[in-house]
């Protein structure tokens, strides 16, 4: 059974390697960024509920998270495995986690901190299949239009610098500790995320196994 955390900073590459690897291994890649964005968009309560805190760069308030992802844990698809993308970030949701289910690997995406302020500016997402390009290093084959859909790419408000630099301290200090909770139970393998998204996902293909 594959049980997969992507652990690591905003801009490390999880979002990439997660949709390779979940597809490779046939199991569905759970972004609770994703998940969050869809539901605001959709204007639902709890999208609403969130949509203030991600703006701006903060965690959005456990509940919210704990319960859209819940939601999704709970479908049939989830049952013979997952790969979890931006989930936990704090301990309180590793802990929720771990009262839910067992963990088979947490992988730890290393990458300096200064590679990633650039990478997130530079950073386009497509909102409808979430590919994300770099408009420096992978852009788009038509200026902003996603090469599987078409779709307008978007530059995500918590993309602007001044988010991202609340988004990569509150890593620092609520998300990072965690690799110290996972480490405790053996789970952790490190990947250097530097260089590009082919020379990573080797890299990750070997951790996991
Ligand atoms: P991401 O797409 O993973 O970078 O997440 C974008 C934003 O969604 C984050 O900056 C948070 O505001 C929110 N978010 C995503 N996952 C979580 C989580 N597990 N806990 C709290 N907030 C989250």
């Amino acid at each position: 059974m594959h049980r997969i955390v992507f652990l690591g900073p905003p801009g490390a590459g999880k979002g990439t390697q997660a949709a390779i690897l979940a597809s490779a291994l046939g199991i569905p890649h759970l972004s609770t960024g994703d998940l969050l964005r869809a539901a605001v968009a959709g204007r639902t309560p709890l999208g609403l509920a969130a949509e203030e805190h991600m703006r701006a760069g903060r965690l959005v308030p456990d509940s919210i998270v704990l319960e859209i992802l819940g939601q999704r844990l709970g479908r049939a698809d989830a049952a013979a495995g997952f790969l979890l993308d931006g989930f936990p970030r704090n301990l309180a949701q590793a802990e929720a986690l771990d009262r839910r289910t067992p963990l088979d690997v947490v992988v730890s995406f290393e990458i300096p901190t200064v590679l990633l302020l650039t990478r997130l500016t530079q950073r386009r997402t497509c909102p409808k299949c979430h590919t994300a390009y770099n408009l420096t290093t992978r852009p788009p084959k038509v200026p902003n239009r996603c090469d599987l859909d078409g779709t307008e790419l978007m530059h995500r408000p918590d993309d602007r610098a001044e988010a991202v630099r609340t988004r990569l301290e509150v890593y620092r200090v609520e998300t990072e500790p965690l690799l110290r909770f996972y480490r405790g139970r053996g789970l952790v393998r490190s990947v250097d995320a530097t260089g590009s998204p082919e020379a990573v996902e080797a890299r990750v293909r070997s951790a996991v196994g």
